[in-house]
């Protein structure tokens, strides 16, 4: 046997128990052919000394928007005032829709409205995306195609979505281009796997076709299609197989290769905490809102029930406890009308956990889908609104493996900064950017930080037997690193020095 690939000099860690380190790695036809002795004596195409440097299964990123994120839009992040907002807007080049991301209501001076926006505008339609994702300013002329919605301009939610699908769908060569330049970015920190969190419809959809825009990227990257539960339809199948809605065909999660597969069926049952929209089940502190729930009860329990029955794992978009004990109890309600083993059902961003809540989640199989940057992000800020007694409970790590709970690592780029071993740092230190403790008793050891990000997410994609250690058969999958995590105490600063997918070394993008 002729190996296409060995690598030697690798400090491997493997993030597998049978043979959790080695220093020479064999590749042959995409997989990983063995490691050490099974391998040293083969000769290889090309052999590669990589000088000591630490290796480690390929980072998947569990939750993720890679078009959305490629979206080149005007960036207003980080901008505080009104008037600097207005001043990046004016002079848009082009026609047709003006459409700007990265705005931070919780920073600004005052919010912005329509009426600040409508001078520099014209007649052009005007979108401007909240970090959260889940609200968005608008200008006068989006309002009045809006009939019916009242507002100065801010929209959140569903009526955030209504001025969102004014401006779907984009074309596919657009969406073809975003995908690119997200595979590129993701590649340059690791990633060799994203989920894609919710393609089709929705809020975060980019066109009915977004499928078809995926096979024609051909990306360099795995990637796994979480399908929007809006597209679930009435379907007339024989009664005696029990599915009466289902997607086109019948597809369902499973369906598709190594390079592009689809994954979960995505619903969203809450808004997000920066919108302060995510569902408590006490209100934001100094307020008397408690978010809300993204649709009514009987449409998010028929979408979790009859995606059940068609054979989906569900990804279920769940922040606010109260958000998580609706989903408890639906996904609950489905197990019992039709137990089906090993569903794996996920809880997207899992964001706040009630202490009695953890038992339910390991009891039912549960997921987290865990967002660790989010905290780093805006830990500070979901600190304060949440509180001393809650702020321990958020995005938890710790009591969710002492639960025997598999944790999922994971993004939601671009939301959050997109870095794994950015996540993992904060996995372990608990610490946000601006250095506050949030919920120091959840840190978890970089062991576990980092299986969180291979072994787990691909346990959560359902791709462990392929993906997420350096095992024998599995994918070679992999990611070369400056300095070893589990001795370094500036995880989120080590360098990325390769990437390789199936066994193929990506360029890396110069920054
Ligand atoms: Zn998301």
């Amino acid at each position: 046997m002729r190996l296409d690939l060995k690598l030697t000099g690798c400090r491997a860690v493997t993030m597998d128990p049978a043979r959790p380190a080695a220093h020479t790695i064999g590749i042959w036809q995409g997989r990983i052919a063995g490691l050490d002795e099974q391998v040293e004596h083969l000769p290889a195409a090309e052999t590669v000394d990589l000088g000591n440097a630490v290796v480690l299964p390929g980072f998947i990123d569990a939750h993720t928007h890679l078009a959305w994120n490629g979206r080149r839009t005007i960036d207003v992040t980080g901008l505080a005032t009104v008037t600097q907002v207005v001043e990046r807007l004016a002079g848009a080049p082009g026609e047709g829709w003006i459409e700007a991301s990265g705005y931070d209501r919780r920073i600004m001076d005052r919010p912005l409205t329509a009426a600040d926006l409508d001078p520099v505008t014209g007649e052009r339609l005007l979108y401007i995306a909240d970090i959260s994702g889940h609200a968005c300013v608008v200008n006068s002329v989006v309002l009045r195609q809006l009939p019916g919605i009242t507002s100065d301009g801010w929209l959140t939610e569903n009526e955030q979505l209504a001025a969102r699908s004014l401006r779907l769908p984009y074309s596919l060569e657009e969406i073809v281009a975003e995908l690119h330049r997200s595979a590129r970015q993701v590649l340059s920190e690791g990633v060799t796997m994203c989920a894609e969190a919710g393609i089709g419809a929705g809020l975060i959809a980019s066109s009915p076709l977004e499928a078809a825009a995926y096979q024609r990227a051909e990306l360099p990257i795995r990637v796994q299609l979480m399908v929007s539960a809006y597209v679930l339809h009435d379907v007339a199948a024989e009664p005696a197989d029990g599915i009466s809605r289902a997607i086109d065909l019948g597809l369902h999660t499973g369906f598709g290769g190594d390079m592009l597969s689809l994954g979960a069926m995505k619903l969203w049952t809450d808004g997000g905490m920066i919108a302060r929209t995510a569902a408590l089940s006490e209100p934001y502190i100094g307020t008397t809102n408690s978010g809300q729930l993204a649709e009514s009860d009987e449409f998010m329990r028929a979408a979790i029930v009859d995606g059940h029955h068609a054979g989906w794992q569900l990804a279920i978009h769940a922040i606010g406890d109260r958000a998580i004990d609706f989903t408890l109890d639906a996904v609950a309600e489905a197990q019992r009308r039709r137990p089906r083993e090993d569903a794996r059902h996920r809880i997207e961003h899992c964001g706040l956990v009630r202490p009695h809540q953890l038992e339910r989640i390991a009891t039912l199989g549960l997921i987290p889908v865990v967002q660790p940057t989010f905290l780093w992000s805006y830990g500070d800020d979901y600190s304060e609104i949440m509180g001393e007694k809650r702020a321990p409970w958020m995005y938890r790590g710790r009591s969710f493996l002492d639960h025997g709970i598999t944790v999922a690592g994971s993004s939601d780029r671009p939301v959050a900064d997109g870095s794994p071993l950015r996540a993992i740092e904060f996995m372990v230190r608990r610490r946000s950017r601006g250095g506050r403790a949030v919920g120091p008793d959840e840190a978890i050891t970089v062991e576990e930080a980092i299986r969180a990000y291979t072994l787990g997410s691909a346990y959560a994609c359902r791709k462990e037997h392929v993906l997420g250690s350096l095992t024998p058969g599995k994918l070679a999958d992999l990611v070369v690193l400056g300095d070893d995590p589990r001795t370094s105490d500036a995880i989120a600063d080590i360098p990325v020095l390769a990437t390789i997918v199936g066994g193929t070394l990506m360029p890396q993008r110069s920054s």
